[in-house]
């Protein structure tokens, strides 16, 4: 089975499309990586997605990447007296650490904040629907002028648009849910609300190779740290959702644009998420806003879109991903699309790896090669090729399931499992034969085939060999 797109879809799994049947759709229908959403759903929920998910790889046999996305620090009021009360513009509030002292206080249990917090800092509550600017600030309590008003409800997030706050990017409940996933065996593991390359260290030091690991970008701190975070990561998301609160929306789009540029210099495979087919939640058809939004993550040359609430609670999931799938199919066949998405020339480190990676799209290109064929131990010499967004598609041949799983996140990229080769000789049947066995083969065309030698050792991408297929 392959697919004829390059960018991949991430579907967000959830009570829409948690069977079986629903993921055989869904995965049938275009997506590529399967998210579990760890900021909802019981451990033995996900765990029975997980299982779901192997069994279809097994029935369709392709492999599939799971994304485990943890639910990271994230910041909520308490309960409200009576679950939830109007406050109005120009309402002077109090947030409170412990329990309210006076019935209209609103508890706030996260003692980070008062430690951090200056007057003058504004405070969104809801996705930003309330905000109010802090004021006076006393031990274990600070008031705050509401600056737009609207309804509170009882466990409502919270965002400090710039403030750094001393937070571990792993709750408990993180930590527990990592371990979790770790044994499971997911993929990709996802950090929410990273700030800085302190915390990719902290969760690179718990995760190990056991997976990959993906910084969400939604603080504008990751804005400022980007390069770090990038070079720590194995891969991001543009999670849009939390981003388009703690900074201005308008900024979104440009930042958008920067983070996909800087992933693409580092081949870092990156995701764009959120509200992206939104609408799709309760109809069966996008609005020409959202469809325009996709196609511009994909003109922008991010690896992968994704679907959230539309794939996990929404009416109409499977509609949703077969969507994602002809806007992406579209605009990848669209005349200006190649033009556009390599106008980014990725500075090139001049060492053998990285330069024969980069000459082997060149040449793939030029012969109008039906695909590159990559050998790759650690994934690395596939995500170089792919960096370059050549116009065939990257067999990225490997022994490693793992890698296998892990790449289907990655631009452009077929992965097949295949033995350790031993000879030259065995690199050039392996590729062609994969190259045949996938669907790509088409008579007089070329493959353009990357390996490294001596055989099995990573990093020494040295070689490229150009083979004809047979008329
Ligand atoms: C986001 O904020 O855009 C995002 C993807 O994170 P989550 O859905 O986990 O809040």
């Amino acid at each position: 089975m392959r697919r004829y797109r390059k960018a991949k879809i991430v579907a967000t799994v959830g009570p829409s499309s948690a069977s079986p049947e629903m993921l055989r759709r869904l995965f049938v229908a275009g997506v590529d990586v399967f998210r579990m959403n760890f900021s909802h759903g019981a451990q033995a929920d996900h765990a029975a997605v997980y299982h779901s998910i192997r069994a279809l790889e097994v029935e369709c046999k392709r492999p599939i990447a799971i994304l485990q996305d943890l639910q990271g620090p994230k910041i909520r009021i308490g309960a409200i007296d009576g679950g939830q009360r109007a406050i109005a513009a120009g309402d002077a509030v109090a947030f409170v650490l412990g329990g309210p002292a006076q019935a209209d206080d609103i508890p706030l249990p996260h003692k980070e904040i008062f430690d951090s917090i200056a007057p003058g800092q504004e405070i969104l509550i809801d996705d930003g629907r309330v905000r109010a600017r802090v004021e006076a600030i006393e031990d274990r309590r600070f008031t705050a002028r509401v600056v737009t008003g609207g309804m509170l409800s009882s466990r409502k997030g919270v965002n400090l648009p710039g403030v750094m706050l001393g937070l571990s990017p792993l709750t408990e409940k993180d930590r527990a849910d990592l371990a979790f996933g770790l044994e499971l065996g997911v993929d990709w593991v996802a950090l929410s609300f990273v700030q800085s390359a302190a915390d990719m260290i902290e969760a690179r030091a718990l995760v190990g190779d056991r997976a990959a690991l993906m910084a969400k970008i939604e603080r504008p701190s990751a804005l400022t740290n980007i390069e770090d975070i990038v070079q720590l990561s194995d891969g991001i998301m543009v999670a849009r959702g939390d981003l388009g609160v703690e900074i201005p929306a308008e900024d979104v789009p440009a930042r958008q644009k920067e983070i996909i540029r800087q992933c693409r210099l580092a081949s870092k495979p990156v995701i764009v998420a959120t509200q992206m087919l939104d609408s799709m939640v309760n109809a069966p058809a996008p609005t020409r806003a959202e469809a325009s939004d996709v196609a511009t993550a994909i003109y922008d040359g991010a690896d992968a879109v994704m679907l959230s609430a539309e794939s996990a609670s929404g009416k109409y999931p499977v509609e949703a991903v077969a969507m994602m799938d002809k806007i992406i199919g579209k605009t990848e066949a669209h005349e200006f699309y190649r033009s556009i998405v390599t106008a980014i020339e990725p500075d090139l480190e001049f060492t053998p790896p990285h330069v024969v990676a980069e000459s082997a799209a060149s040449i793939a290109d030029r012969l109008g090669a039906t695909v590159v064929a990559a050998f790759t131990s650690s994934g690395v010499t596939a995500a170089r090729i792919a960096r370059q967004r050549p116009a065939a598609p990257v067999v990225a041949l490997t022994p490693h399931e793992s890698v296998a799983r892990r790449l289907c996140l990655l631009w452009g990229a077929h992965s097949v499992l295949s033995a350790d080769i031993q000879s030259y000789e065995e690199m050039v049947q392996r590729a062609t034969q994969a190259t045949l066995d996938e669907g790509f083969a088409a008579a007089n065309r070329h493959i353009v085939i990357v390996g490294g030698i001596p055989f099995g050792e990573a990093g020494s991408t040295n070689n490229i060999r150009v083979v004809q297929i047979a008329a």
